[in-house]
């Protein structure tokens, strides 16, 4: 496809996509802007990614540090990123002062490392527990059982908030999933000191499943850029 049609087509499904979330925010008796609809921009060009900036976009998902990295420049600048693929605790330095949220922390170990490069930057980095909710051996993410422990050990962190949880269900149409982390999400609630706000759940294929299962943060790459195709 030329540049120009594929800039129309990204225009045309970020609002059919809106209109989608909205519904499905207003069916589950939420408000549209509830619910945030990030950008994930893996193996896109930047000049798609800065037109659906200009369509509306208002948040971007980053999956590897390195091309971020390659692409950050690129971007229009102004429009938070966040960090949603797996982290090496080496990579980390790399994050800390530009990332807003960072939604894949599932260990202990990675959690030490952003405090401390926190702690270096003088500032306070919010992150999402991702959970494993479906107990795929390839997929990272902490176990449902490890959330309460994990969340009262980084409680203990200055420079590290944990505002909510994320997870990447299991491929299919059945809502089980969905529902199990509406519960877990829904119980970590009532930890004390707890302050979860953010269930960063739903992608192309399942967005609006997700909203109705309590999601308020939908990461959507190919519905809205179109299949990837990896070099
Ligand atoms: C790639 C990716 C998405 C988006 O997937 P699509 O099915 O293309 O919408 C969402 N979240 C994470 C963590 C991803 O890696």
């Amino acid at each position: 496809m030329q540049m120009d049609s594929k800039l129309q087509t990204v225009c045309e499904n970020y609002a059919r996509i809106r209109d989608n979330i909205a519904e499905a925010a207003v069916k589950s008796g939420r408000s549209p802007e509830d619910i945030a609809f990030m950008a994930v921009t893996k193996t896109v060009d930047p000049v798609l990614v800065n037109a659906a900036i200009d369509c509306g976009i208002s948040l971007l998902g980053e999956n590897r540090v390195q091309e971020w990295q390659s692409k950050k420049d690129a971007y229009r600048p102004g429009v938070p990123v966040d960090f949603i693929g797996a982290l090496q605790a080496n990579k980390v330095k790399y994050l800390i002062g530009q990332i807003r949220l960072i939604h894949s922390v599932d260990r202990m170990s990675l959690a030490q490392e952003i405090e401390k490069q926190a702690a270096k930057h003088d500032l306070t980095q919010e992150i999402l527990l991702e959970v494993n909710i479906g107990g795929e051996e390839t997929k990272s993410g902490a176990a449902p059982a490890e959330i309460p422990a994990l969340l009262e050990q980084i409680g203990a962190l200055g420079h590290v908030h944990v505002c909510g949880l994320m997870t990447i269900p299991p491929p299919t149409t059945d809502t089980r999933y969905l529902e199990a982390m509406q519960e877990l999400f829904l119980k970590t609630r009532e930890i004390p000191g707890a302050d979860m706000r953010i269930l960063s759940m739903g992608m192309s294929d399942d967005y609006a499943d997700a909203i109705r299962f309590g999601s308020n943060l939908v990461r959507v790459g190919s519905a809205l850029f179109g299949a990837r195709t990896y070099r």
